[in-house]
């Protein structure tokens, strides 16, 4: 844990950075280099949000895009398993956490910290301390996006993160089920609540394809994401289906949006990604950047 006891600060830092590092809530600070920071949550627990996650940076990564991946849940970090990187420990450089790197992703995972099996107790000032490193106190480089797998629900976590830098959007991921997709819909209203877009809903575990004769059942019912998407006007970004070599490959550490494109699974993450970077786009083009006027130029009237 030897980076959160640093107090070294970065060369040029200005007072307000210092002050910002310690206390979150005093300034919101994007990332330099990093264009977009992506939230992937879900309204509760086991329903694949990790598997996406992980997944989803892999397929943006293979359309040409540079990006990171950041493991912020605290309950259970599982993108080391997801790459092979269990047993991985954070090494710095200049007083900065060095991602690791995997499958063309710079990867930094709250599981670097934590030894095998020790029970995950962080008092809240502990761990908004690891984001806020994870997040400006490491050496990302020039990222398109940085994909956040934030922990289940609705908690501090996802909060803190929203004070500590911009989030360009979120993803949520749910399973078909009414339960899931009631907390969902919390999930959609907090993040609304903060002002971060949502790009998108991904229902996961769709519909089970079986791996003998190719059939398809419905095991959780069907349709109940696409249909909440269109009662609160939400981009549906696709269905996922429960397929046994996403499994596999997520368990053996070969991310399958690499280990097997072509497979249904990573083809539907492979399209739920490119339509979630299609609507940061077009968030982008929907919000200006503000015009300086020239010196000496007067401003419009109603612009300051
Ligand atoms: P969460 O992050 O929401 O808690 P995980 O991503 O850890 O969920 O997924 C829980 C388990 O379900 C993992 O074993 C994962 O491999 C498996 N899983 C997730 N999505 C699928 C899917 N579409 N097909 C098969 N297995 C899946």
């Amino acid at each position: 844990m030897a980076f959160f006891t640093k107090k070294k600060t970065a060369p040029g830092a200005s007072p307000a950075d210092v002050r910002a590092a310690k206390d979150p809530a005093q300034g919101k600070r994007s990332i330099p280099g990093v264009r977009n920071v992506v939230a992937v949550a879900s309204g509760k627990g086991g329903v694949g949000k990790s598997t996406i996650s992980a997944n989803l940076a892999v397929a943006l990564a293979r359309t040409g895009a540079r990006v990171g991946l950041l493991d912020a849940d605290i309950y259970g970090p599982s993108v080391p398993t997801l790459f092979r990187l269990k047993g991985h420990r954070l090494t710095g450089e200049d007083g900065m956490i060095l991602p690791a790197e995997a499958h063309g992703l710079k990867i930094v995972s709250i599981g670097f910290l934590l030894e095998d099996d020790s029970p995950v107790i962080w008092r809240g000032p502990m761990l908004m301390k690891a984001l806020e490193q994870f997040l400006h106190g490491t050496k990302w480089g020039e990222l398109d996006y940085l994909v956040i797998d934030l922990p289940p629900g609705t908690g501090d976590v996802q909060i803190s993160l929203v004070q500590m830098t911009p989030v360009a959007g979120a993803v949520v991921v749910t399973t078909p089920q009414d339960l899931a997709l009631i907390d969902v819909k919390k999930a959609v209203r907090m993040f609304e609540k903060v002002g971060v877009p949502i790009l998108g809903v991904v229902e996961n575990m769709s519909y089970f394809l079986c791996p003998h004769c190719a059939g398809r059942s419905e095991i959780f019912g069907h349709g109940g994401a696409r249909k909440a998407c269109a009662e609160m006007g939400l981009r549906f970004l696709g269905e996922v289906p429960l397929q046994m070599a996403l499994r596999e490959a997520s368990d053996a550490g070969e991310p399958l949006a690499a280990a097997a494109p072509d497979e249904p699974a990573a083809r539907a993450i492979a399209k739920a990604a490119a339509d979630a970077a299609a609507a940061l786009a077009a968030l982008d083009i929907l919000t200006p950047e503000p015009v300086t006027p020239e010196p000496g130029q007067t401003p419009e009237p109603g612009r300051s």
